[in-house]
């Protein structure tokens, strides 16, 4: 049902299944004696947390974070704002905060900095990139895939909070945007 609404599908499940058991043991070995918190950012983030961190064999907490940039549409508003912030106590801890996607930067700059200043130790892995989107100058630690500079739904992305519980990441077709 959803299918039809797909344009093109840009990162296929069985990639993202593969490239999170790969990154999954990267980060084993990065964090195995760290015990890091593992900050995922509401609401995109949760189907790649889900998947990534089933493949990280180390101990580790988990948290969440809520921060919106986006107002709908497939613009960012350029304004980043907190809207729930971490439970749990950060000050000199391992953070890998976990995203769904990288376009202006904005978003991840803004929390990058706002954990550091609080004495946090931070990291950051994606599951997508868009570096030609770029407009403040921050780079992820680890990347599931990078894409060209295309609006993309799926596995957590979301048009007007619809379309995230798609497994997949793809392209809307034309005529979704203009209805
Ligand atoms: P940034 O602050 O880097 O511009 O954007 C980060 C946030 O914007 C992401 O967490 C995501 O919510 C949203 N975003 C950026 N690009 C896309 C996209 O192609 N599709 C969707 N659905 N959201 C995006």
């Amino acid at each position: 049902m959803l299918e039809k609404d797909i344009e093109k599908v840009l990162v296929s499940e069985e990639e993202i299944r593969i490239r999170s058991t790969e990154l999954g043991k990267v980060l084993t070995e990065e964090y195995k004696d760290k015990d890091p918190l593992v900050l995922g950012i509401l609401r995109g983030s949760v189907p790649f947390m889900a998947e990534l961190i089933k493949h990280i064999d180390a101990h580790m907490e988990m948290d969440f974070m809520t921060v919106s940039s986006y107002h709908g549409g497939t613009k960012s508003s350029g304004e980043v704002k907190l809207i729930m912030d971490v439970d749990t106590a950060i000050r000199d801890r391992e953070i890998l905060i976990v995203e769904d996607i990288i376009d202006t930067g904005r978003t991840l700059k803004y929390l990058k900095e706002l954990l550091e200043h609080r004495g946090a130790h931070v990291r950051i892995v994606t599951l997508l990139d868009k570096p030609e989107g770029r407009i403040v100058e921050i780079e992820p630690d680890w990347t599931g895939f990078t894409i060209p500079n295309e609006f993309v739904v799926g596995f957590g992305l979301d048009y007007e909070n619809h379309y995230r519980n798609l497994p997949y990441v793809g392209v809307l077709k034309e005529e979704i945007y203009s209805n």
